[in-house]
């Protein structure tokens, strides 16, 4: 009998799925890497798992803990998943602008969802910050991972992504490319396949409103650069311990507007169905590619997640076009012709 033990052994060893529309006019071959096919749907189930135990290792969390972490989703939904198998608890707080299905999702699994204004400084007692550190201290036995700190969310990538993309490209890999959040995957990818081959060159994909792009250029953590932004899960107005500058080799940055309609592009032209980061790594990544790449190179681009967290949003025409986002339309619907 061939079969899992568990929900959670089905993490990692997602596919790579040769790009053949979007990259129209790019030389070489380029390979997006759909993290979706994880169980929760997203890249972030990797880093769940070896935040946990490593947290058991150090025995900071024991049986019947509870684990508790702000979260804009997919961060949550691995930890859910995780948790079960395990025993643990599960509480997240969340910032009211993330959709609605993103919560309703993390409560199908099991867990607690505490809502917090978006609105306030992440000093204000009522932040999501605030609120899951008050719990962590209050509740005993219970473990706040803070992802963008735990350097368990790099090694996680480190040991799987990485070696992943190397095993399936056969070593012939030149190029990578991810969306940049917490960084652990950016990061823990690029030592990884660096290591196999120095001469590997990774972009890093970043968001107007972030503060990566400018820092990784000057060393300057430069406030200017913050703004509000609606891409999801990716840029910082921080600088999280797992972004490795050192392993990234040049950033680039898309709009909202870009992003959003790479994404929808990628589910009608390319039949992958994913969310709006996967949007940014793409448009950013043929827009280096366009000028760079050569015939024998192998560019491989990092899908974070999947388009089912979007559908109220970038994949909603009257969303798109209350932002301003929507492009005209080229061709006649079923609608148009029965009216
Ligand atoms: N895209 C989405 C949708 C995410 O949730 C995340 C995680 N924050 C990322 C991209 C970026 O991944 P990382 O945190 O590993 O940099």
């Amino acid at each position: 009998m061939k079969y899992y033990n568990s929900i959670v052994d089905t993490i990692g060893n997602t596919p790579l799925v040769k790009l053949n529309k979007v990259t129209k006019g790019i030389r070489g071959t380029v390979l997006a890497k759909v993290e979706y096919f994880n169980p929760g749907n997203s890249v972030k189930d990797r880093i769940a798992v070896s935040m946990i135990e490593d947290a058991e290792r150090r025995g900071i969390l024991k049986p019947g803990g509870t684990i508790i972490e702000g979260t804009s989703g997919n961060t949550g939904m691995g930890l859910a998943l995780a948790a079960i198998g395990k025993g643990y608890k599960c509480i997240f707080t969340m910032a009211d602008k993330q959709s609605k299905e993103k919560m309703d999702i993390l409560r199908a699994v099991g867990a607690e969802v505490i809502v917090c204004p978006t609105n306030v400084a992440p000093d204000d007692p009522r932040s999501y910050y605030s609120v899951a550190k008050r719990l962590n201290q209050e509740i005993p036995n219970s473990l706040y991972p803070n992802q963008y700190d735990n350097l368990a969310n790099t090694e996680a990538h480190y040991v799987s992504t990485g070696p992943e993309i190397w095993r399936d490209t056969d070593g012939r890999i030149t190029h990578f490319a991810a969306s940049v959040g917490t960084g652990g995957t950016i990061s823990g990818t690029s030592r990884f396949l660096k290591e196999q081959n120095p001469q590997l060159f990774t972009l890093g994909l970043d968001t107007y409103g972030s503060v990566f792009k400018k820092y990784k250029e000057t060393g300057v953590f430069d406030t200017g650069e913050i703004y509000p932004y609606l891409t999801e899960g990716i840029g910082e107005d921080i600088l999280p311990q797992n972004v490795d500058f050192d392993v990234i080799d040049q950033f680039i940055k898309v709009t909202d507007k870009d992003a959003a309609i790479m994404a929808r592009r990628l589910s009608r032209e390319e039949g992958l169905f994913v969310g709006w980061s996967c949007g940014t790594a793409v448009h950013g990544a043929l827009e280096w590619a366009r000028e760079h790449l050569t015939d024998d190179d192998v560019l491989v681009i990092l899908l974070p997640d999947h388009g089912t967290r979007y559908l109220a949003k970038i994949y909603n025409d009257t969303w798109m076009n209350d932002h301003g986002f929507l492009e005209n339309r080229q061709f006649k619907t079923a609608r148009d012709i029965i009216t």
